[in-house]
């Protein structure tokens, strides 16, 4: 959630703020057709549309809110295609600005809808399939030690999911695996962290790397925002960069921001970016057992580093629940202990 750079969000198919809606050619027989996400500090997210002999493989789907299908609609329609020549949606993850439009013109079109099989309990958890009581978020702020935050939460609308939204996907991503779409060949390469079942996708013949949320240019995704929650999902972030910096340097299709050219040299800023982020959690610890709610108010937040205070109060409870993942992951590493008391989890350094 911290934005480290906006230097470059022109992008170098459009020429234009990355956002500017259009399908722009970004190699050949592939498209960035950004849709908008209103009310949302984003502004949009990427869907690429590639073309085959048989029609289209879309990598994500957008929003499902009607502004958004309707562009998509025009933008296809723009490079002589319509919805109905979608055969495939490769999804990155669950998160609705990826998953719902994809899951939802895939039923309507009988187009086969890809997602990641570690995205399944928040598919169940949103279809009701696990005992929901309230908003799953709210305990995750209350282990970071939230409360406040968890209370105001707590007292917003209660949004109850749209069923259409969160229908099962055709098909389950298991582990890495090459995918044929056309005459291409897609590394389907499992990237846990930002979400447990996130998916990257890379065309290496082509170097290109369709890197959904994993990878973003100018900002960094959020980390710790998922239910039900995972014990280390930092951990897994990192170890996720790490595979996809042993790929070959691609150039960034992401979901979020312009097209960029190195994702090495974007994996090393992120790492650069969380291991400080970890040194600065531990040395906060220093003042003695704290939660991550506590932590957080030490740490800068946003690229003009703002106190946790000047946060508004979603921010602030994504900023909790990443500072828990630092944390959980300096556990994970022996640098730190955790005490799970009635408060939250409370963690200490060692040594
Ligand atoms: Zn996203």
């Amino acid at each position: 959630m911290t934005t480290t750079s906006t230097a470059h969000a022109v992008s170098p198919d459009s020429g234009e703020h990355w956002s500017k809606e259009g399908a722009w050619r970004v190699a050949d027989g592939i498209h960035r057709i950004p849709l908008p996400l209103p009310m949302d500090g984003l502004k949009a997210v990427n869907v690429y549309a590639i073309e085959t002999d048989d029609g289209l493989t879309l990598i994500d789907g957008g929003w499902s809110i009607e502004v958004a299908r309707d562009l998509l609609e025009r933008c296809l329609r723009d490079i002589g295609f319509g919805f109905g020549d979608i055969r495939r949606f490769l999804v990155t993850h669950i998160h609705r600005d990826h998953y719902t439009l994809a899951t939802v013109l895939g039923h309507e079109y009988a187009a086969d809808v890809a997602l990641g099989l570690d995205e399944k309990p928040g598919l169940d958890l949103l279809n009701g399939k696990l005992e929901l009581t309230g908003n799953p978020f709210l305990d995750v702020l209350r282990t970071a030690g939230a409360h406040e935050v968890a209370d105001q939460w707590a007292a917003g609308p209660a949004e109850l999911p749209d069923p259409a939204w969160w229908q099962y996907p055709h098909t389950w991503l298991v582990g890495d695996q090459r995918i044929a779409v056309g005459d291409r060949t897609l590394d389907a390469v499992h990237t846990p962290g930002h979400t447990p079942g996130h998916f990257v996708f890379a065309e290496q013949a082509a170097g290109l790397l369709f890197a959904g949320d994993h990878v973003l240019p100018t900002i960094t995704p959020s980390i710790g925002f998922t239910v039900p929650a995972v014990a280390d999902p930092l951990g897994d972030f990192m170890a996720s960069l790490t595979k996809v910096r042993a790929l070959p340097d691609l150039t960034i299709l992401p979901a979020h921001g312009p097209v960029a050219p190195s994702s090495h040299a974007r994996v090393d800023e992120l790492l650069v970016h969380h291991e400080k982020r970890l040194d600065l959690s531990l040395a906060a610890l220093a003042g003695g057992p704290l939660t991550g709610h506590q932590v957080a108010h030490h740490l800068p937040w946003t690229r003009h580093d703002h106190a946790y205070d000047e946060l508004d109060l979603f921010a602030q409870g994504m900023a909790s629940m990443e500072t828990k993942a630092h944390l959980d992951l300096l556990v994970a590493q022996g640098r730190a202990s955790a005490e799970h008391t009635a408060d939250g989890v409370r963690y200490s350094a060692t040594g």
